[in-house]
C-alpha cells in the first residue's frame, strides 16, 4: 500500500503577520510577523519537504516530476495546488489575481489564481474585501484615477466557518483579525490595486493598477457558496465548492469514519482537535498528502480537517 505524505510547512514573513501560528497552532515560526504558513506547496517560492518515510527529505516538487504515480499521472507540469494558513494581525493589500490565460502571458508558465478561504477564527467585528462597485470598466478607471477607494471596495463583515471563493478577476483583501486556510491554484502572481498608502521600509509597496485594470471583471459578482452537509457513520462531510479547479471539503470526525481515497491525489489539513489516520496519530497543524491509489482508509478522533482534490468531472 502506498504511504501517506506529510509535508513540512514553510513559514513567510509579512509586514501584516502576527504570532498565532506559534500560539493557535503550536508552529516554530521565525519571530511575530509571521503572515503565511504554505501547508502544501511544491511552488518555486516555498517547496513543502516530505516529513518521513520513503520519500523524506525530498520536495513535493521533486516527487510530483520523478513520481507522477502517486498523483495519477495529471497532465499538469507542476503540482497544481497551495494550501496555506494566513494569519492576518494588519489588514492585506486590496489586490486581484488573473485567470490562467493572463497569467501565461504576463509570466510564461504560470497558472492563474483562483483561491477560496475557510475562516478558521476572526476577531469580533471583523470584516473581508470582495468585489467592487463600479458598473463597468470606465467607472472602475475613473474610481481608480480619482481614488475613491472607499466608495469602490465592497467590504463585508465575516465570521469563523465562513467561506468564500475567489475567482480571477475579483477584488478582495483579508482584513486585520483574520485567520483562515486558503486553497489556491499554485499561482503567485498578485496585482496590488491600493495598499492604503502604507510603508514598507520607509517605502510604499509596488502597485500594479494598470494590470488590475487589465483584469478586474466589470461588474462584480460574488460566487454564491452553497454548502452541502451529507452525515455518515462517525462524523460529517460539508462540501464548500466543487469547481474544475479544485473541490474543498470540511470533514468533522467523532468517532471513526470509514472512506475511501478514489482521487488523484488528496490533501488533508488537520485544523482542531486531534486523532488518527490508519492508526498514525494526527493533530492540528498536521498536513499531508493521500496519493493516487491509497484505497480505503479510517479516520479516528475527534477532529476537524479540510480537504481538497481535482475533480476530473467538474
Ligand atoms: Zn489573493
Amino acid at each position: 500500500m502506498r504511504e501517506i505524505l506529510f509535508v513540512k510547512p514553510i513559514f513567510k514573513t509579512m509586514i501584516w503577520g502576527g504570532n498565532r501560528l506559534r500560539t493557535d497552532f503550536n508552529y516554530d515560526i521565525p519571530g511575530d510577523n509571521v503572515g503565511e504558513c504554505w501547508a502544501i506547496s511544491a511552488h518555486p517560492s516555498g517547496d513543502c519537504e516530505i516529513k518521513a518515510g520513503t520519500y523524506k527529505g525530498e520536495t513535493l516538487s521533486r516527487l510530483w516530476t520523478n513520481h507522477p504515480e502517486l498523483f495519477g499521472n495529471r497532465k499538469e507540469k507542476a503540482f497544481p495546488l497551495l494550501i496555506k494558513i494566513i494569519d492576518a494581525k494588519k489588514d492585506l493589500s486590496i489586490q486581484v489575481h488573473p485567470d490562467d490565460a493572463y497569467a501565461d502571458k504576463y509570466q510564461p508558465g504560470s497558472f492563474g489564481k483562483t483561491e477560496c478561504w475557510y475562516v478558521l477564527d476572526c476577531d469580533e467585528n471583523t470584516e473581508i474585501v470582495i468585489g467592487h462597485n463600479a458598473k463597468d470598466k470606465k467607472e472602475l478607471v475613473r474610481m481608480i484615477d480619482e481614488k475613491r477607494w472607499k466608495e469602490l471596495i465592497r467590504v463585508k463583515p465575516i465570521k469563523k466557518g465562513d467561506f468564500f471563493q475567489i475567482t480571477p478577476g475579483t477584488v478582495h483583501a483579508i482584513k486585520a483579525g483574520t485567520m483562515l486556510l486558503e486553497t489556491q491554484q499554485s499561482s503567485d502572481i498578485t496585482f496590488r490595486l491600493y495598499d492604503y498608502d502604507r510603508l514598507d521600509n520607509g517605502k510604499p509597496r509596488q502597485l500594479h493598477i494598470k494590470e488590475s485594470i487589465d483584469v478586474i471583471s466589470c461588474p462584480h459578482r460574488d460566487v454564491v457558496i452553497d454548502p452541502k452537509i451529507t452525515g455518515w457513520e462517525g462524523g460529517t462531510i460539508t462540501e464548500l465548492i466543487n469547481d474544475k479547479h479544485y473541490t474543498v471539503q470540511k470533514i468533522d470526525i467523532d468517532g471513526t469514519m470509514a472512506m475511501e481515497q478514489d482521487k488523484d491525489f488528496m490533501n488533508v489539513s488537520v485544523i482542531d482537535g486531534e486523532g488518527e489516520i490508519d492508526n498514525i496519530k494526527i493533530a492540528k497543524g498536521d498536513h499531508f498528502i493521500i496519493p493516487f491509489g491509497y484505497g480505503q482508509f479510517s479516520l479516528t478522533g475527534k477532529m476537524s480537517l479540510i480537504r481538497s482534490f481535482i475533480d476530473n468531472r467538474a
